[in-house]
């Protein structure tokens, strides 16, 4: 059980209470199977420390890190509470004294979420912020010195190891970008969010919700930067309720007070009026969010009348303007009853160009979208996005801070190819330099097997906390470990999918089959790899990710021909994944499973 290795020594456990632990050696072991064995379980010599006053996450972190330890070693560890007194080998989580004597550094804010680990006279001592601090910091603990690995909901990966050894260590991270809201179907699994540090949540509301209804998700143990719903013009206004005694608080469009894909009218003082009461009323009913959203539905028409342009007319011809001066007002409105919470809104489509005046309030969050942009290239290297580059550093230069609303999927085809990761970390850096609090990747939400959506999906959720982290190496840390065998050659495919991508093909959030970016030579030689990547397959269940990811090219061949792939297999193979695999949505609205086989069926 021991190592023979000079640089390793063992922590003071029971069985070795009195060894002189020389100054010069690099690590340390937990207790090498010294406690008492019994039932295939052996009780560790060592104690979890628990504090006192440990927040709710540290709590959880506790039973999370004697679990995964437990597996790693099949050591039981016994969580103690409140005794810091404790004499034998410890790990402690949780700022107390002992590590305020070791390190001479004063407590984190309650909301810090950077975190310390270190080892000390054979402790280990993991801390950070109460809120989520400690409980990074022991999901890192686990990552880093034990190789464990949480890569969707259902797969983890956790090294066994006959001791628990790792090297003496002294770490120290903080986040790269505050709110970090990855919008994949599996990244609303709030337990793998809260293991992949990814904190951001957004809540669609609905005026037809009541307060009791709850926040209609489970929570993670730390609690979440939550942005409250998005689009909320109709419902803070529904037509149906104001359009028939006041048409006059709805886009004038020609000449003429509409509601049918409409806007408000800014200008209207009671229109004013009613948001701002209903936003207060939202935020006493729903008090646990961060950023309240007062922003347009989700298409155009802006109100044309003499008032409202009279704003944007000031501001440049900019339709930004009248949107600030309004949300301004907003902001201003409730910050008195709730100092601490912000009004957020869209810099979106016929919003996104900046003010020439106006400037967003200190309590005003800006979410700005860059869903015209090419994704085959970074922002700020293709002159397809010199637009929107403009349009991000000047809302860097005059907001306080900025939320991004990023896409990171084809909306109109889920699950084809979409070769956009070499531009995910240089764009999350792009923003993260320009002041953005927040960012969320918009993704496929409704249902899983969005093309490449598990290794995406843990990716950004590396990319988010740390933009500068090593892309490449959590692109093979993921492949080669979860496709087992398989990895080489979805390796090979993900390079294959990549080298699509030319300084001339640029690629947008909707593109279909037949765009010449595809090839029926790429198609041919992917299955080819797809095939090599099933016959090796580990097991049933490394198949099944192979398979769910193949999904991706059998769509695409079934897409560009449709005739084909009914006659030779394509199209029942592709039906029998998504089926076992529970994929509903292929596209974000319209195109459903039923109406991609319609497609396909009535195909001639
Ligand atoms: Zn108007
Ligand atoms: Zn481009």
């Amino acid at each position: 059980m021991s190592t023979t290795r000079k640089d390793f020594i063992r922590l003071a456990g029971m069985g070795f209470a009195g060894i002189v632990l020389p100054k010069k050696d690099l690590s340390v072991s937990v207790t090498a199977g010294q406690g008492i064995e019994g039932a295939g379980k052996k009780l560790s010599t060592y104690r979890i420390i628990l504090n006192g006053n440990a927040s709710e996450s540290e709590k959880w972190a506790a039973a999370e890190l004697q679990h995964w330890l437990f597996e790693i070693s099949r050591e039981y560890i016994p969580v103690y509470n409140q005794d810091a007194s404790y004499q034998g080998s410890k790990i402690v989580l949780g700022y107390n004294e002992d590590i305020k004597n070791r390190t001479g550094l004063p407590e984190p804010a309650f909301d810090d979420e950077s975190y310390h680990y270190f080892t000390a006279d054979g402790n280990v001592y993991i801390y950070g912020g109460r809120q989520r601090g400690t409980m990074y910091g022991v999901f890192s603990f686990l990552e880093n010195e034990f190789g464990c690995r949480w890569y969707t909901p259902q797969v983890s990966l956790i090294p066994e190891k006959p001791v628990l050894l790792f090297n003496q260590c002294d770490h120290k991270e903080k986040p790269g970008v505050q709110v970090r809201n990855n919008f994949y179907f599996e990244a609303f699994d709030a337990t793998w969010a809260a293991r992949n540090k990814m904190n951001g949540r957004m809540f669609l509301w609905n005026p037809k919700y009541k307060p009791n209804d709850g926040i209609f998700y489970k929570e993670q143990p730390g609690g979440e930067e939550t942005y409250w719903s998005v689009h909320t013009f109709f419902p803070l206004m529904p037509p149906e309720e104001f359009y028939d005694r006041h048409p006059e608080y709805y886009s004038l469009i020609n000449g003429k007070r509409i509601y049918e894909r409409a806007q408000l009218c800014l200008s209207n003082k009671d229109v004013l009026k009613i948001i701002t009461q209903r936003i207060k009323e939202n935020i006493r009913k729903y008090p646990k969010f961060l950023i309240y959203d007062v922003s347009q539905n989700d298409w155009r028409n802006p109100c044309q009348c003499d008032k409202c342009q009279a704003i944007v007319k000031r501001e440049g011809g900019q339709e930004s303007g009248i949107m600030i001066w309004f949300v301004n007002q907003v902001a201003e409105a409730i910050e008195k009853e709730f100092p601490d919470k912000y009004i957020g809104t869209l810099a979106y489509q016929y919003t996104r160009t900046p003010p020439k005046n106006i400037r967003p309030r200190h309590n005003v969050v800006v979410r700005l979208c860059p869903i015209e942009a090419c994704v085959a290239h970074p922002l700020n290297k293709c002159p397809e996005n010199k637009s929107f580059m403009d349009d991000l550093e000047t809302w860097a230069s005059i907001s306080p801070h900025l939320y991004i609303w990023d896409y990171v999927v084809n909306f109109a085809r889920y699950i084809m190819p979409y070769p956009n990761f070499y531009v995910l970390q240089s764009n999350i850096k792009t923003f993260r330099d320009n002041k953005a609090i927040g960012i969320m990747e918009q993704a496929n939400h409704q249902s899983r097997g969005g093309e490449f959506e598990e290794l995406k999906c843990y990716v950004l959720a590396k990319l988010l906390w740390n933009p500068e982290c090593d892309m490449e190496e959590a692109v093979n840390d993921f492949i080669y470990s979860y496709y087992g065998r398989a990895g080489r050659y979805i390796r090979e495919y993900f390079d294959l999918v990549h080298s699509l991508v030319k300084p001339d093909t640029h690629m947008h959030i909707r593109f279909d089959a037949t765009d010449k970016m595809f090839t029926d030579d790429f198609v041919n030689r992917s299955l080819a790899v797809f095939e090599n990547a099933r016959r090796v397959a580990d097991n049933k269940e490394v198949l099944a990710r192979v398979e769910l990811t193949w999904a991706s090219i059998l769509y695409l061949k079934c897409r560009r021909q449709p005739v084909l792939s009914r006659n030779d297999g394509t199209y029942r193979k592709l039906i029998s994944i998504v089926e076992k695999e529970g994929v509903t949505h292929f596209a974000e609205y319209r195109e459903t499973k039923e109406s991609f086989m319609q497609f396909i069926e009535s195909a001639n």
